[in-house]
């Protein structure tokens, strides 16, 4: 054995290394591009053995260290010692333990999702015939249409965990959802593929408000 070998794979706190460089990178990468303003947003990625990692609460995603990143039961539902969660971190449980194949969500308090949310606050955003549908998972041409779907906003994190539930259940694909007046929720199987999401939803939906400005 030598010595890289030796090194731990988990922090003492329990999150593998290479989980709490994958969120730290990608705290890094939403705050250059300003969709966490004033410590808002959150990330998490799924860590084997039912558990999730995920961001403090009030932490800078801009300079996020290993200690921010904490580990989560899943089925216990509670944070496995260490700071709190962030507030929204049923909406992440919903999603890893709502679908197997969800290794990562993003939440960012980004413009476009943000004012197109409140724009449109009705059930969904419908994103047609653009090239950068393509983005987004499994997707291959720009000759098709995506839902985003549109939640009211709340502080009942739990009571809207189970409406995101009820009404993702039966959807088509579905690659993220916006909270109006508050941002956007993106998800992929890993951590590149739900930050891609995040960018590709983000850059669309800011299209959508452009094209409905100069359509009407
Ligand atoms: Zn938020």
């Amino acid at each position: 054995m030598n010595k890289t070998d030796a090194v731990p794979a988990r922090h003492p706190d329990g999150v593998p290394v290479r989980v709490a460089e994958d969120i730290i990178a990608a705290g890094a990468f939403v705050s250059a591009k300003g969709w966490t303003p004033a410590t808002a947003g959150n990330l998490s990625a799924r860590v084997d053995g039912g558990a999730m990692a995920i961001t403090a609460s009030g932490v800078d995603k801009g300079s996020l260290r290993s200690p921010d990143v904490l580990l989560f039961d899943l089925a216990a539902g509670k944070v496995l010692g260490g700071l709190a969660a962030s507030a929204e971190t049923a909406l992440h449980v919903e999603r890893y333990t709502a679908d197997a194949a969800v290794g990562a969500v993003v939440h960012v308090h980004a413009r476009n999702a943000t004012v197109l949310s409140m724009v449109d606050a009705s059930h969904e955003i419908r994103l047609e015939g653009y090239e950068l549908l393509k983005a987004l998972d499994g997707i291959r041409t720009h000759e098709t249409g995506v839902a985003v779907p549109v939640f009211a906003n709340t502080q009942d994190m739990d009571a809207l965990a189970r409406d995101v539930r009820a009404r993702l259940a039966d959807a088509g694909p579905r690659f993220g959802y916006l909270l109006a007046g508050h941002g956007l929720y993106a998800w992929g199987r890993t951590m590149a593929d739900a930050l891609r999401h995040t960018e590709a939803l983000e850059f669309l939906l800011g299209c959508e408000l452009e094209r409905r400005k100069v359509m009407r």
